[in-house]
């Protein structure tokens, strides 16, 4: 399984609406600084839930939609909502039918060879809205990551590897390293459970 594109609208610094195509093995994103490359991963962690905002470098949900006095453009009025879709390629079945028809909650879900998941935030007066779809059905958090969880992606996990991580792995005892790739090959699970059912 693999992401084949993002669909990103008035996310940060994407107006309007924006298709962000990925290919299988690997895509490397270049630019200059300050031009969006980070912001693309922020959309990913977005829509997946995979991180809170300030992993997402902001304050509140509110500061992901884009807004024009980013680029000195004061007191116009910005965009009220953003999305990001993630278009999941399950072409190789990773994630079966009824996996995504119980994340779900229903049945009406199309063709899983292509799995959307698809996360919206919009601004009010005092306030903030979030919503999940999964295939275009509306969901829960909860379902999407019971659904990712499938597909061994979690948001302890070590999907996306941030750019300060890299430091932190190199600077960490044998011990805290030999976590990570416990947690990585899955063997971590089973010591958690191990360790629940010793104390039981
Ligand atoms: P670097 O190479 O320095 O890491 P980058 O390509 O990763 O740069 P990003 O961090 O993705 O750059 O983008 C930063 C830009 O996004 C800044 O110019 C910032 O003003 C803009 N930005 C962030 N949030 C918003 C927003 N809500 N609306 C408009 N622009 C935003
Ligand atoms: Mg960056």
């Amino acid at each position: 399984m693999y992401i084949e594109e993002l669909v990103v609208e008035n996310f940060k610094s994407f107006a309007g609406t924006t298709r962000i195509p990925f290919y299988e093995d690997f895509t490397t994103i270049s630019g200059p600084n300050g031009s969006g490359k980070s912001n693309i991963i922020d959309a990913i962690l977005f829509a997946l839930g995979l991180a809170r905002t300030t992993g997402m470098r902001a304050e509140t949900l509110t500061d992901l939609i884009y807004n024009p006095a980013h680029e000195g453009a004061d007191g116009a009025a910005g965009p009220t909502e953003a999305s990001v879709e993630v278009v999941l390629n399950n072409d190789a079945g990773v994630v079966s039918r009824s996996q995504v028809t119980t994340a779900a909650g229903s049945e009406n879900v199309g063709s899983v060879d292509t799995i959307t998941i698809k996360r919206r935030v919009k601004r009010t007066d005092d306030s903030h809205y979030s919503y999940y779809y999964l295939n275009d059905r509306s969901v829960n958090l909860a379902d999407i990551q019971e659904l990712l969880a499938q597909a061994g992606i979690a948001p302890e996990g070590y999907n996306v590897v941030m750019q300060g991580d890299v430091t932190g792995i190199i600077n960490m005892t044998a011990g805290e390293r030999r976590e990570i790739i416990d947690e990585i090959a899955g063997v971590a699970e089973f010591d958690a459970k191990k360790r629940d059912a010793f104390e039981e």
